[in-house]
């Protein structure tokens, strides 16, 4: 899943500014925590979204990862971007220890053996997204109901990502 032009760097790709990006992001978070409401709830309503999905997304993981010839996150070029550390902080989510890689060369520092080692609720938005071929067969291949509730879901996350750092730039440019 080649997402990012091979030409663009990874935003924060050095430990050394993946970390002072999440601790500036929870120091306003926390200045202006009490303005933040708005922003807060929309990070609450995302991460319940999100969760929403992860069974199904473990499901098809089953039905298709174990016998993958070529497994995705091994060739991504993907990266967390600001959404991803705003939710963190918000959803009172731990940020993970670094950037996915540093450069779009590198393979993600998570993929370990057995696939991925973050938990679904702290992988990058595109990572969840992300249906590959036979998975998105799958999908279509299940009940109406299913399809619609997978696609609400991704609606109503895109759109509270969005709500959240609108509302997160309003607030702290002020
Ligand atoms: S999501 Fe698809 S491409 Fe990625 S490891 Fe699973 S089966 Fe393979
Ligand atoms: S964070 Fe996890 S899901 Fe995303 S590219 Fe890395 S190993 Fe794959």
């Amino acid at each position: 899943m080649t997402v990012n032009s091979h030409t663009l760097l990874p935003p924060w790709g050095s430990i050394a500014l993946w970390e002072e990006a999440g601790d500036s992001i929870n120091y306003l978070v926390n200045i202006y925590k009490d303005r933040l409401t708005m922003a807060f709830n929309q990070a609450e309503q995302v991460k319940g979204h999100l969760k929403s999905l992860f069974h199904l997304l473990d499901e098809l993981c089953f039905m298709t990862c174990l016998w993958c010839p070529e497994p995705c996150c091994s060739r991504a070029t993907v990266w967390a971007d600001f959404k991803d550390l705003l939710f963190f902080c918000l959803a009172g989510e731990k940020i993970p220890p670094a950037q996915l890689i540093q450069q779009p060369a590198d393979s993600c520092r998570y993929l370990g053996k057995r696939g991925c080692t973050l938990p679904r609720i702290k992988r990058p938005w595109i990572c969840t997204l992300y249906l590959c071929p036979p998975q998105n067969r799958i999908l279509r291949r299940s009940s109406s109901g299913v399809q619609e509730k997978f696609s609400q879901a991704v609606q109503a996350i895109k759109t509270g990502r969005s709500r959240m750092e609108d509302e997160f730039i309003r607030i702290t440019s002020f």
